[in-house]
């Protein structure tokens, strides 16, 4: 058999472009979405001769090494081996009954933001859709769980989606595609740093997935100061792009904040954030800052956040405060930097994963 490098992704294929006649896709898809199958030999409702000869054109996984790590709160990441040897991660959170996946659209990131540890690893490579929706396929997998139970996405994990939108949005589409994964489109979160063409393209796009805008800052001389982004983008502009996206997709659009001790934590700002959103349908996500080793940022401290909150809500901003998750194991926002944590704590894959 050819090695699987040599073989053409088959994840990158719509149902309806699937191999086959007729049904025989919708069983393939069937039983790569809702089955979660692993090979072609489990398709064991094809004759032996498809399946031999898919074997013989297509794969089926991505990685050629699958690591998890547990982390004490229930949630694990996931470290992938691509098969050119580079790597990126994705965390399983199966929190208040809603099991969530939060995928990586890229190797690294070239966006470069100063609290970001991923952007600090730099840029690698964009991610192909297939390597995007096997993070998916291949963490349901392992948690034993049929790809159509994961009910949540979220590209929040490594990478900047907006700036590898072809792939991002043909995987989004696989997602939403009712004879795949069958996702709901307010289900789907796609979290960017801010770039206006991306957002206007995800607009006419019309997915209606959910637009999350990574703010972290109401004025453009401190967002500079943390997002080097941002000296190309001024506020103004990102606000005129997300108004539009809201008022096409009638979702209400997400602003996350990330607190930075004596950076963007006065309360000076949270009135000029709480102005800034008048008159959007907005919602204010608060993150307190997630440490990595060698950042060169601090988070705020409790109080401070919850100050900060609190100003925002007396504004009458909707604002939760997203206290991390999986920090232990390097899986919270922005901790995504490819570090195996330590103590390793190797979780053995079920036979078949990880191929
Ligand atoms: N590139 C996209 C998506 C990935 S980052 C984006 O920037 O939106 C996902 C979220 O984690 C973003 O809101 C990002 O700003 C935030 N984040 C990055 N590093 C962080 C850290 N160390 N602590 C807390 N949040 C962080
Ligand atoms: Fe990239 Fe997002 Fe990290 Fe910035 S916060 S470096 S855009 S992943």
């Amino acid at each position: 058999m050819a090695a699987s490098h040599a073989l053409k992704p088959i994840l990158e294929l719509l149902p309806e472009e699937l191999p086959g006649e007729g049904y025989r896709r919708a069983q393939i898809a069937h039983w790569l979405y809702a089955k979660g199958a692993r090979d072609f030999s489990e398709m064991t409702d094809l004759p032996k001769a498809l399946r031999e000869a898919l074997a013989r054109e297509w794969r089926l996984s991505e990685f050629s090494l699958v690591q998890a790590f547990p982390s004490q709160d229930g949630s694990v990441k996931y470290l992938f081996t691509l098969l050119d040897g580079k790597k990126t991660e994705a965390v399983y959170m199966p929190y208040e009954n809603r099991k969530t996946v939060c995928l990586s659209t890229m190797v690294g990131c070239p966006a470069g933001c100063t609290f970001c540890a991923t952007g600090a690893l730099g840029f690698g490579r964009n991610l192909t859709a297939a390597e995007i929706l096997d993070q998916l396929l291949t963490i349901a997998y392992h948690q034993g769980l049929s790809p159509r139970e994961i009910r949540n996405v979220v590209l929040m994990g490594m990478g900047e989606p907006l700036l590898n939108l072809r792939n991002v949005l043909k995987a989004v589409r696989i997602m939403l595609h009712k004879k795949a994964l069958a996702l709901s489109p307010r289900r789907v979160t796609l979290s960017t740093v801010g770039i206006p063409k991306g957002i206007y393209r995800l607009a006419e796009e019309d997915l209606g997935v959910r637009l999350a805008l990574s703010l972290h800052a109401p004025d453009d001389e401190t967002r500079r100061k943390i997002i080097p982004t941002a000296h190309r983008y001024p506020i103004a502009e990102i606000m005129e792009a997300v108004r539009h996206y809201h008022a096409k997709t009638k979702r209400r659009v997400t602003f996350e904040y990330t607190l930075l001790k004596g950076v963007n934590d006065h309360l000076w700002q949270a009135r000029l954030l709480a102005k800034l959103l008048k008159g959007l349908s907005a919602h204010v996500n608060l993150i307190p800052f997630n440490p990595w080793e060698g950042a060169p940022v601090a988070g705020t401290p409790k109080a401070g956040v919850l100050a900060f909150a609190e100003e925002l809500k007396r504004l009458g901003v909707p604002t939760s405060i997203r206290w991390s998750r999986g920090q232990d194991v390097g899986a919270a926002c922005g901790q995504l930097a490819l570090k195996v944590p330590r103590p390793l704590t190797l979780t053995p894959l079920p036979e078949g994963a990880g191929r």
